[in-house]
């Protein structure tokens, strides 16, 4: 290296040494009350010096609000909506919800985007009870709640005729930001589910009216 090079990387290594940006720390707590935006909070609890105690239910409730597996099952125009809204615009992994799955096995989220043929039926249906418990379900569009503008003999008149659906969000087609709401309208019931709901007797109830052992 020459002695001119040398200088200059020497003066060079200096100007980045005085030019380093300080590093700052995020501590103000920004008022997002405007925006409408709620910040995650801690569960309910008991908090002294060097613990937090909550219930198990909440601990849970809070994972499995934040950690979402949707399964999409788009048949049609509401479909395109919900890759908008996975796409980085909308960005639904936001509310922890990215890791999209093709696959019943894993996914706790049916989100129902489009319009259900009635030979359609026993194929969602299938989908639904290959999936394990907890899982919730979400219509999404005027077609997945009520058959939508297809009044027809070959259309099924909302997917509540073959399986419990949690959330119904409307528009034909909803926009993306409908969707992000229908998902955070289930983050609230995911939230506050007791761990016993599931095996409670009004949950056996509604599977049984469905034919659902
Ligand atoms: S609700 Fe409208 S946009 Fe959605 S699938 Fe039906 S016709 Fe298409």
């Amino acid at each position: 290296m020459s002695a001119e090079i040398l200088q200059t990387f020497v003066v060079s290594s200096n100007k980045l040494k005085y030019m380093a940006r300080p590093v700052r720390f995020n501590l103000i707590e920004k008022d997002t009350s405007d925006r409408g935006i709620n910040q995650v909070m801690m569960p309910e609890g008991h908090m002294g010096e060097g613990f937090f105690a909550t219930s198990l239910d909440k601990v849970v409730g809070l994972a499995r609000k934040n950690s979402m597996w949707p399964l999409p099952f788009a048949t049609s125009c509401c479909g395109i909506e919900f890759m908008a809204t996975m796409g980085s615009h909308y960005d639904l992994s936001r509310f922890g919800s990215e890791r999209v799955g093709f696959s019943p096995r894993q996914c706790d989220l049916l989100m129902v985007m489009g319009t259900i043929a009635k030979k359609m039926a026993p194929v969602l249906r299938q989908v639904y009870l290959q999936m394990a418990e907890p899982r919730w379900v979400m219509a999404v569009g005027a077609c997945a709640s009520s058959g939508g503008i297809f009044d027809t003999y070959s259309v099924l008149q909302g997917i509540d005729q073959v399986i419990p659906v949690d959330v119904y969000v409307p528009g034909c087609p909803p926009r993306p930001e409908a969707i992000i709401d229908g998902v955070l309208k289930i983050q609230d019931l995911v939230q506050d589910e007791s761990l016993r709901r599931r095996n409670g007797d009004q949950y056996k109830a509604l599977m049984e009216g469905y034919g659902i052992q």
